[in-house]
């Protein structure tokens, strides 16, 4: 039944293509939102990461500006160092308003023990050991005259957090003698970052290289002396300015760092973004895009819903309907017809097997088109064919019905009765598909010819019977009244003395004689003229378009070919004779029998006048 439905192929249904173009749609439409999100996002991250990296530079320049101011301050305050507390105090306070400026909050001497022996708040009263300080150490051990920067400490004196910014005192053998301490407070670094716009959740610090924070903003209280245990730019492979993501130590929150060290001075200062103030730019456009993407979402499932509601119920119908059609087929097949199948706009025809074997193909030997059908029609059936359908196309008769002839495969001629019928019209009326049957009715036509010939015909000679004679005889009568000047004769023949032949040579010889006859009779005429046997020994012959003398001649040539071809029959060679009247079928014959009656009279006369002739009655 495959060749019948078409659908021997996999085919997507419309219910998949519309799953598959949702999804793919669904698919394409978050990919393009979230790498949009994506690139937003890493285009915030880029754009804070060059503020960084350029905060950072600026940052550590400036700390390195202002390192140099103090270390050039420090250095020159240490010229002044002679030993004497009251002299130095003189060259401190002709300096006081620049000290003050850069926010100095004391300015110590240690000697060579480690005791205070002058400070800038208020002279030492008794003697303060601070030879545990980490510069005081540092500047011992290390016994060459370098910065060093100490990491947050609170004072003893002043009870406030400072950085000290110390160098060592030598004298001029080049001994150690103690060492000259800078106190600065963490707020001196912090003019930096109130100069510029940070973010909130923002921070800037400086460190040492080993983690101490020495300066931070913004909560400075809350960072100052606590040591960041890890950080990329610890390790010593560490490049000289880099970034990294963290959550911080000191806070919590979520960074992107920048970080530049001052390899000079140990140091190194930290930028940090908060993750979320980089990504509030774009955390609008962001839910914008999410929103947008989630109604288009939206919108997409509910007209694919709706499609796929007239999709299901379109496909129910199909499926009911293509059953349907597999049942009438399958029986239509069982009753040995076979089925076509005509898409009419598509100009293709489905054929079943049975169609096909009918006429001796296997089920691939035909193809579905129209014109398998067509070249197959006898020629001169096709012009009624194309007629019946195109008035059943047309709307003019209910069901199409036609019976043709077809060439079968080995070259025969095969009857096929064919119905059909339009199921399908465009809104316009235009028919679109029609189904119809082959039915074989080859042995019907042949039983019906069979029939036909019997019914007409004289079983002994062939010739028309009496029936049918007269049934032509009553047309060409019909005719020559409605058309008074066409012509017609009638001929009617009687054997001579044929009851001697029965007698002298047997019946069987008789009808011998009587076939003899009528062949010769049959062998004279034209095709147009019609031999009949009314009964026994008596024939008769319609001339149509045939003149009475015209038909004289006729006659009078059929009695001497019968009288000079001798019947040979059981070894004997008999001749015959015939004698023959004639009349013409008158426009003014009440009834078609009238020149029958009138060849009658004639052939009486020829009788009468002494047989093997012929006599007309005008
Ligand atoms: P004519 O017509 O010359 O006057 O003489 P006829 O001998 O032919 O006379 P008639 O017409 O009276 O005889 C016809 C005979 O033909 C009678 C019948 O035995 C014979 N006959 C009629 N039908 C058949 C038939 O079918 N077969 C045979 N063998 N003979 C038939
Ligand atoms: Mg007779
Ligand atoms: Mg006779």
């Amino acid at each position: 039944m495959d060749s019948l439905t078409g659908n021997g192929h996999f085919r997507l249904r419309p219910i998949q293509w519309l799953l598959a173009l949702v999804a793919l749609l669904l698919v394409a439409l978050w990919s393009a939102i979230l790498f949009d999100i994506d690139r937003a996002r890493q285009a915030s991250h880029l754009r804070a990461a060059d503020n960084l990296g350029n905060l950072t530079l600026a940052f550590a320049k400036e700390i390195e500006s202002s390192i140099k101011t103090i270390d050039v301050t420090l250095v020159d305050l240490r010229e002044h160092w002679q030993g004497d507390a009251a002299l130095f105090r003189q060259a401190l306070n002709l300096r006081q308003s620049y000290l003050k400026d850069e926010l100095i909050l004391q300015i110590a001497v240690i000697d060579a023990q480690g005791t205070l022996v002058f400070s800038s708040l208020e002279s030492p009263t008794r003697p303060l050991d601070l030879s545990d300080r980490e510069h005081f150490r540092t500047h011992a051990d290390r016994r060459y005259d370098a910065l060093f920067i100490s990491q947050p400490v609170r004072g003893r004196v002043s009870g406030r957090w400072s950085i000290q910014f110390t160098r060592p005192i030598y004298d001029k053998q080049g001994e150690f003698r103690g060492v000259i301490a800078l106190s600065v407070p963490p707020e001196y670094f912090h003019r930096f970052y109130r100069a510029i716009q940070m973010p909130s959740d923002g921070v800037i610090s400086l460190q040492r290289d080993g983690g101490e924070i020495l300066a931070r903003y913004p909560d400075p209280d809350l960072a100052i002396g606590k040591v960041i245990q890890t950080a990329p730019y610890h390790s010593p492979e560490a490049a000289e300015a880099g970034l990294f993501t963290k959550m911080a130590e000191i806070d919590g929150i979520h960074r992107l760092y920048a970080w530049r060290k001052m390899p000079r001075y140990q140091l190194v200062v930290v930028l940090g973004y908060s993750v979320d103030s980089i990504e509030a730019g774009f955390a609008a456009q962001h839910s914008r895009a999410l929103l947008a993407g989630a109604a288009l979402s939206l919108l997409t499932l509910l007209l694919a819903w709706l499609r796929l509601r007239v999709l299901q119920q379109r496909e129910l119908a199909e499926q009911q309907l293509s059953e349907n059609e597999q049942r009438w087929r399958y029986a239509l097949e069982a009753a040995g017809d076979g089925v076509w199948d005509w898409q009419i706009d598509r100009q293709q025809v489905i054929f079943s097997e049975r169609w096909k074997s009918m006429l001796g193909y296997a089920p691939d030997e035909i193809a579905n088109r129209l014109d398998e059908w067509e070249h197959r029609v006898h020629p001169d059936d096709m012009p009624r064919v194309r007629k019946d359908l195109a008035a059943h196309i047309g709307g003019q008769t209910p069901i199409y019905h036609n019976a043709h002839r077809m060439l079968h495969k080995d070259g025969h001629w095969l009857w096929v009765l064919d119905r059909g019928m339009v199921l399908e019209r465009s809104p316009d009326g235009q028919a679109r598909r029609m189904v119809g049957t082959h039915t074989d009715i080859s042995q019907q036509k042949a039983l019906e010819d069979q029939l036909k010939t019997l019914a007409t015909t004289d079983p002994l000679t062939g010739v028309a019977n009496r029936r049918h004679f007269l049934e032509r005889l009553r047309e060409e009568y019909l005719r020559i009244q409605r058309y008074p000047e066409a012509r017609c004769c009638v001929l009617m023949a009687d054997l001579d003395h044929f009851k001697r032949i029965n007698d002298q040579y047997g019946h069987s010889v008789g009808d011998q004689a009587l076939r003899h006859f009528s062949s010769l009779l049959t062998l004279e005429s034209r095709e147009t003229d019609l031999c009949g046997r009314l009964g026994g020994e008596e024939f008769a012959l319609l001339l149509p378009e045939t003149d009475s003398q015209e038909a004289l001649l006729f006659a009078r040539r059929l009695c001497r070919r019968l009288r000079e071809t001798p019947l040979q029959a059981e070894g004997h060679s008999i001749t015959m004779t015939v004698s023959i009247g004639i009349s013409r079928v008158k426009p003014g014959d009440r009834q078609p029998e009238e020149a029958l009656q009138h060849a009658d009279n004639a052939l009486y006369r020829a009788k009468h006048a002494g047989r093997d002739r012929a006599e007309i009655n005008e």
